[in-house]
């Protein structure tokens, strides 16, 4: 039976880098896979996911008003799909996750979901809390902290690297514009 899964992380774990591997090797067997990310994320042009070690990929694009389940559905008939690859899953709409589940429910096709967790406040993305509730596997893509513990946490920064800790939580910057940490250095920096 098709898996609908979550690989959560912070921000700069090398998530994209996770998910143009897979899809790598389902290519390289000769399958097809279709590719998804973000409508608002447009750091580095229309449709493409871009890893920071300099992988990168044509991808679909999603925003809110997008049926998941109807245009994997009319893909899959056009040819049929291995598998589905989501980058930037924390802006999926709850709807979407439900009709990603249905996706490998009913058409039997898996899919491979890459979000970060939580925001700069500490506080779950729409789409990632409903993967972490709905999706069958959870797997956590790890990365350190500057003190070498886990880092869990997104603090925002500005220019001068100071933490932000009050703005629109889907305000979307370069990778510098975030430091990921582990929770008790992420408080800190909240707190100075
Ligand atoms: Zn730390």
């Amino acid at each position: 039976m098709a898996k609908l899964y979550f690989y959560y992380s912070s921000m700069n774990a090398g998530k994209s880098t996770t998910l143009l591997q897979s899809d790598f090797n389902y290519r390289e067997r000769g399958m097809e896979t279709m590719l998804w990310t973000a409508a608002l994320d447009d750091r580095y042009g229309q449709g493409r996911i871009v890893s920071r070690i300099g992988l990168e990929a044509q991808a679909h694009l999603f925003d809110g008003a997008t049926d998941m389940f109807a245009a994997i559905a009319a893909q899959h008939d056009a040819t049929p799909l291995s598998c589905v690859l989501v980058d930037e899953a924390q802006f999926l709409t709850e709807a979407q996750v439900w009709q990603l589940g249905g996706v490998a429910d009913r058409l039997g096709i898996p899919i491979l979901c890459y979000g970060i967790r939580t925001d700069f406040q500490g506080q779950l993305f729409p789409g990632s809390a409903a993967l972490l509730g709905l999706a069958d596997t959870l797997s956590e893509i790890k990365t350190i902290c500057e003190c070498g513990r886990k880092a869990t946490m997104n603090l925002r920064v500005d220019g001068q690297g100071r933490a932000i800790r009050q703005g629109d939580q889907t305000e979307i910057g370069g990778n510098d514009r975030y430091v990921a940490l582990c929770r008790r250095h992420f408080v800190e920096q909240m707190q100075r």
